[in-house]
């Protein structure tokens, strides 16, 4: 131990993976360390949006970290706010809390001297390590329509909710129709004066009711903490070799899949119309898969109006489509996404040579095993470029790529060297391995989504989510430039 050197670690968000990145470093014994986090609270994406329906798509005892089981999950996906109070819960209990700095927002980091010098507006200051947490779909995307900025009701970015706004009295128009706007249309459906849903795309619904856990349940699952474990284990084999396998894989999983979607459709939607008008024209999770329970149910209710014709533009009264017809409206909702290729952007990121990570990432996003970036060195990403965000729980991927970066903390610690970035070689090598595997993928089969790149290829990782899990579990110190003084 006495050999040990101490060491200062950056942590750039305090959402699930930055939280998981500080219980690790503090499960090892490092508690010299800051998270930057530019909001007022915890929790990231489950801070952010509080849209109404908003629920995780994972089943809750998986969408949980592994070492800390929550048998308290009233349903079987969580609800966002549920969630929420989990992550703040867990960064009070395991002393993560102390060292978060909110509405400390970095703007540049700079690797000079063996060390990262962080900016905010309040100054500057250097750490060891830079780990950045800044999650995947933070940046709302807001639609380039015509006179949309003329609308003379409320509107607003789905992740931007506007909570001041009664609703059941309004007419509201909801613009998107991805796990967003499905999710908000299973709510609000038939509880609303009116809700116009605007589709350019439909969406294949794979069925998923979202049970509630009786108290009883809870009650064993409190008592039996194994129990709890157990159901990780079974979810996290289920979607791994479902899901998990199905998106990357042509086979009976992709097909049993695309059946189900198909069925659901077929026994939820009795009028052809409606159902041509839901069905769409590429293969079922091409674009990221749907799972609900009662979206097909809530888009028949009474004073739900699917338009399916192209928006042309908005007034003031409301959406105009292009056959003309003005859709008057209250409250306009847009439900239109996420840049995808945000991630640590805007604020730039700089090494010893004066390269930014945005001239590095000009042809687009690209790392070393979805972590790490050559010539960056002692910068480790959570939920980096190529994760396996499109089949696997994100909870799980953020504590792999943790466990990979105290792998390397403990190494600099223990003073075995001074900095670590992945080669040219074996980076360039992992990434033409990764595109001659895209064609294999489901997500190339013709759809538009924002799995994709600008090389038109997707950015996710393109094999089962158990390959990612072995790459991250045996660092290979040959694929590495490594400084030792
Ligand atoms: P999204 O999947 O990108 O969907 C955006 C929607 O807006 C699409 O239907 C898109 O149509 C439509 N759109 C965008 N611009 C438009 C325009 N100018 N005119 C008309 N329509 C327009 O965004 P999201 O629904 O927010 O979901 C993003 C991701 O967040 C999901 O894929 C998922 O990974 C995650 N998410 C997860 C959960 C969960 O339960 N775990 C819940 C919500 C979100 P096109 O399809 O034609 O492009």
């Amino acid at each position: 131990m006495s050999r040990q050197r101490a060491l200062r670690v950056a942590i750039i968000g305090a959402g699930m993976s930055g939280i998981c990145m500080a219980i690790k470093l503090l499960d090892g014994g490092i508690d010299d360390f800051v998270i930057y986090e530019s909001a007022d609270d915890v929790g990231g994406t489950w801070r952010d949006n509080t849209y109404p329906g908003l629920s995780c798509d994972v089943p809750s005892r998986f969408y949980s970290y592994s070492f800390r089981p929550n048998p308290d999950w009233s349903r079987f996906m969580s609800p966002g706010p549920e969630i929420h109070r989990y992550f703040r819960q867990v960064a009070d209990e395991r002393g993560v809390t102390p060292h978060i700095r909110f509405g400390s927002e970095v703007t540049a980091a700079r690797f000079e001297d063996k060390r990262w010098w962080v900016s905010t507006p309040d100054g500057e200051e250097a750490f060891d390590v830079l780990i950045t947490a800044t999650g995947v779909l933070r940046v709302p995307r807001y639609p380039q329509i015509e006179g949309l900025d003329t609308f003379a009701g409320p509107q607003f970015h789905s992740s931007r909710w506007d909570h001041s706004i009664t609703l059941p009295d309004k007419r509201i128009g909801l613009i998107g129709t991805g796990s967003t706007g499905v999710q908000i249309t299973a709510e609000l459906g038939g509880k609303v004066r009116g809700l116009t849903i605007f589709q350019r795309s439909p969406q294949w619904v794979y069925p998923t009711p979202n049970l509630r856990y009786r108290a009883i349940t809870r009650a064993a699952l409190a008592r039996w903490p194994a129990l709890n474990k157990l159901g990780y284990r079974f979810w996290q084999t289920y979607i791994e070799n479902t899901l998990g396998r199905a998106a990357v894989e042509a086979g009976l999983n992709r097909r049993l899949m695309a059946l189900s979607c198909r069925l659901n459709l077929r026994m939820s939607v009795r009028d052809p119309e409606l159902r041509r008008k839901l069905t769409p024209d590429y293969h079922a999770m091409c674009k990221r898969l749907i799972l609900a329970g009662h979206y097909y149910r809530s888009i028949q209710q009474p004073g739900v109006h699917l338009v399916t014709e192209a928006i042309d533009h908005v007034e003031p009264r409301g959406v105009v489509t292009a056959d003309g017809v003005l859709h008057e409206l209250d409250v306009l909702v847009l439900a239109t996404g996420f840049d995808a290729r945000a991630y640590v952007r805007p604020m730039s990121i700089v090494n010893d040579s004066g390269v930014t990570l945005d001239e590095v990432w000009e042809a687009g996003p690209h790392a070393y095993r979805s972590v790490a970036v050559p010539s960056f060195p002692n910068l480790f990403m959570l939920m980096g470029p190529h994760s396996p965000i499109g089949n696997q729980s994100l909870v799980l991927i953020a504590e792999n790529q943790a466990d990979y970066a105290m792998w390397w903390i403990n190494k600099i610690r223990n003073g075995e060297i001074i900095a670590a970035s992945p080669t040219d070689a074996a980076t360039k090598d992992y990434n033409e391995q990764m595109k001659s595997a895209m064609p294999q993928t489901i997500w190339v089969t013709g759809c538009k989504s924002w799995y994709l790149g600008k090389d038109g290829l997707p950015e996710l990782f393109p094999w089962r989510p158990v390959r990612h899990r072995e790459l991250l579990a045996t660092p290979d110190v040959s694929h590495f430039e490594v400084r030792t003084a």
